[in-house]
C-alpha cells in the first residue's frame, strides 16, 4: 500500500479564509504526487478556547457572553465558507451544518448553566465541536478547487478509553476501524478530511486526546493505516533552535531525532504534541514539520535517534534551547528524611493527587531535601497536599519545612550528541556564568539528550540567548 500521506493542519493553518485556501492548495499539490492523502485538521485557531471558556463560564452560572461567542463562531466560520466555497448549494448546506453545531454548543452551555457543573465528559462534547466544524469547511474548500474530499468525524474510528479530556486510544480497535472507514475513501481517490483532537469511547461518547492533540491524531492515523509519511503543517518553518521571539538568530533545524524532539516538546517548544512521535517511530514512518505559509521551505525532518558510537561531530552537540516560564520549585527539607524509605514516593503521591505533573526533579545526594518544579498555578495546592501528607513528620520536626520559590524558568538544552561529548555541561555552565545567570537547580535527563537548569525568571532571556551561542553555526 505504497504512497499514503497523512497531512495535519494546525489551527492557524485553517484560521481564516486565506489560510484555509492555502491549506487546500497544499492538499491539491500533495494529491498530485501521492495517490492516497488523508487530511487531519485542528479547529480554526481560537475556536477551542472560545468553546471551553464559554462552557466553564456557563457552569459557573455566567451565560452573559454566550450569545456573543455563538455569533463570533458563526461569523468566523461563515466568512471562510463565503470566501472559499464556490458552489452556492454547498455553501448553504455547510452554513446549515455550522449553525446546527453552534446551536448544539449553545444548548450544552445552557444545560451546564442549569446544572451548575461542567463534567469532563460534557467539556469534551463542547470542545469537539471546533474540529467538527473545521473539517466540514476544509473538505468543502478542497472540493471547490477540484479535489474529491469528504469530511469524516474521527469519532467513527479513533476509539479511546473513558479518560475524558485526556483520552488514550485503544490501538487495536482504532486500527481496525480506521482502515475500515478511511481505506474505502482512499481506494476511490477521495481525500478524507478528518477531525484531529477527538475520538470516542466504545459506547460512542466523544472524548478528546488533550489540548493540542490534533498532532497526536495524525500520528495515530499515520501509524495504524499505516502511512508512509506524516506531515505536520504549522505556522513556522519547522523545529527551530530557539524561540525566534527570544533569539533573533534562531534558525530551522533541517533534521532532528525522535528523542530530541520529544525532549524539546516536553520542555516547552510548542512544535509538536509530545505524544505524536511515539506511534510514528514505532512503525518507522517518516515525520516532517512544515510551514503552511511557506510551503516550499523543507521544514524539519524527524530522523531515527542518532547512533553516535562515541564519534559525535561537533554540530550534533547542542541543537536547541527552550524555556518554560512560570514554574516554582518546591522543596521538602529536613534532616529526619535521611535514609527514610518512601519519602519520595509519598511526596510524589501527594503531588499526583492534585493532578499536577512535575517537569523536573533534583535530589541532593545528602537526602536532606527533595526539590522539584511545578507550574506556578499548582504551587499552592501542591504545598497543601504535601503539608497534609507529611503532617506527622512536620509535627515531629523530621521534616523542617515545605516551601516554594517565586516564579522561575526551566531552561533546557537539547542535543543527542551531548551524551558522548565530554565537557558539554562544563561549557553550558560557564556560558551561563559568563552572562551572570545564576543557576538554582540542575537536572540531566536520563536519556542524556538534554540538560535542564532552573533560573530566576528575570534571567530567562539571558540564559536562552547565551546558551544559543553554543549551537555551532
Ligand atoms: N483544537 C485543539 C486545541 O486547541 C486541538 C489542536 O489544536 O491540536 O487544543
Ligand atoms: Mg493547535
Amino acid at each position: 500500500m505504497a504512497g499514503t500521506l497523512v497531512m495535519k493542519f494546525g489551527g492557524t493553518s485553517v484560521g481564516n479564509a486565506g489560510a484555509m485556501a492555502q491549506a487546500a492548495q497544499i492538499v491539491k499539490d500533495a494529491r498530485a504526487e501521492w495517490p492516497r492523502v488523508v487530511v487531519v485538521t485542528s479547529a480554526i485557531s481560537g475556536a477551542t478556547n472560545l468553546l471551553l471558556d464559554s462552557a466553564t463560564r456557563a457552569a459557573r452560572g455566567d451565560l452573559s457572553t454566550l450569545v456573543e461567542v455563538e455569533t463570533l463562531l458563526l461569523n468566523n466560520h461563515e466568512a471562510i465558507i463565503n470566501a472559499q466555497v464556490s458552489d452556492p448549494a454547498r455553501q448553504a448546506q455547510l452554513k446549515q451544518e455550522i449553525a446546527r453545531m453552534i446551536s448544539n454548543f449553545g444548548s450544552l452551555c445552557r444545560a451546564m448553566g442549569v446544572l451548575g457543573e461542567a463534567s469532563p465528559r460534557a467539556l469534551d462534547a463542547v470542545a469537539s465541536l471546533g474540529e467538527r466544524m473545521s473539517v466540514r469547511i476544509l473538505a468543502g474548500v478542497i472540493e471547490s478547487i477540484g479535489v474529491a474530499a469528504r469530511a469524516v468525524d474521527s469519532t467513527e474510528f479513533i476509539i479511546t478509553n473513558t479518560t475524558f479530556q485526556n483520552a488514550h486510544p485503544d490501538f487495536d480497535a482504532t486500527t481496525i476501524k480506521t482502515r475500515a472507514v478511511l481505506n474505502p475513501l482512499l481506494d476511490e481517490s477521495i481525500v478524507p478530511v478528518t477531525t484531529g483532537f477527538i475520538g470516542a469511547t466504545p459506547d460512542g461518547a466523544v472524548t478528546t486526546l488533550g489540548r493540542g492533540g490534533s498532532d497526536y491524531s495524525a500520528g495515530i492515523i499515520g501509524a495504524v493505516l499505516p502511512a508512509d509519511d506524516v506531515w505536520i503543517w504549522t505556522d513556522v518553518d519547522g523545529v527551530m533552535t530557539a524561540d525566534p521571539r527570544m533569539v533573533p538568530e534562531a534558525r530551522t533545524l533541517p533534521e532532528i531525532s525522535y528523542s530530541e524532539v520529544a525532549e524539546l516538546a516536553y520542555y516547552g517548544a510548542k512544535v509538536l504534541h509530545p505524544k505524536t512521535v511515539r506511534p510514528v517511530v514505532d512503525e518507522g514512518i517518516g515525520l516532517r514539520i512544515c510551514n503552511t505559509f511557506n510551503p516550499t521551505h523543507p521544514g524539519t525532518r524527524l530522523v531515527p535517534n542518532l547512533k553516535t558510537n562515541g564519534k559525535t561531530s561537533k554540530e550534533h552537540v547542542v541543537k536547541a534551547v527552550t524555556a518554560i516560564r512560570k514554574q516554582r520549585m518546591i522543596t521538602i527539607e529536613g534532616r529526619g528524611m535521611l535514609g527514610v524509605p518512601g519519602v519520595a514516593a509519598r511526596a510524589f503521591g501527594a503531588v499526583a493527587s492534585t493532578g499536577t505533573s512535575v517537569p523536573l526533579i533534583t535530589q541532593a545526594s545528602s537526602e536532606q531535601s527533595i526539590c522539584f518544579a511545578v507550574p506556578s498555578e499548582s504551587a499552592a495546592p501542591v504545598l497543601s497536599a504535601l503539608e497534609r501528607a507529611f503532617a506527622a513528620e512536620l509535627e515531629d520536626n523530621d521534616i523542617d519545612r515545605v516551601w516554594a520559590t517565586e516564579d522561575v524558568s526551566i531552561i533546557t538544552v537539547v542535543g543527542a550528541g551531548m551524551r558522548h561529548t565530554p565537557g558539554v555541561s562544563g561549557r553550558v555552565f560557564s556560558q551561563l556564568g559568563d552572562h551572570s545567570v545564576n543557576v538554582l537547580a540542575i537536572a540531566q535527563g536520563s536519556s542524556e539528550v538534554s540538560i535542564s537548569m532552573v533560573v530566576e525568571s528575570q534571567d530567562t532571556e539571558a540564559a536562552v540567548r547565551s546558551l544559543h551561542e553554543l549551537i555551532v553555526k
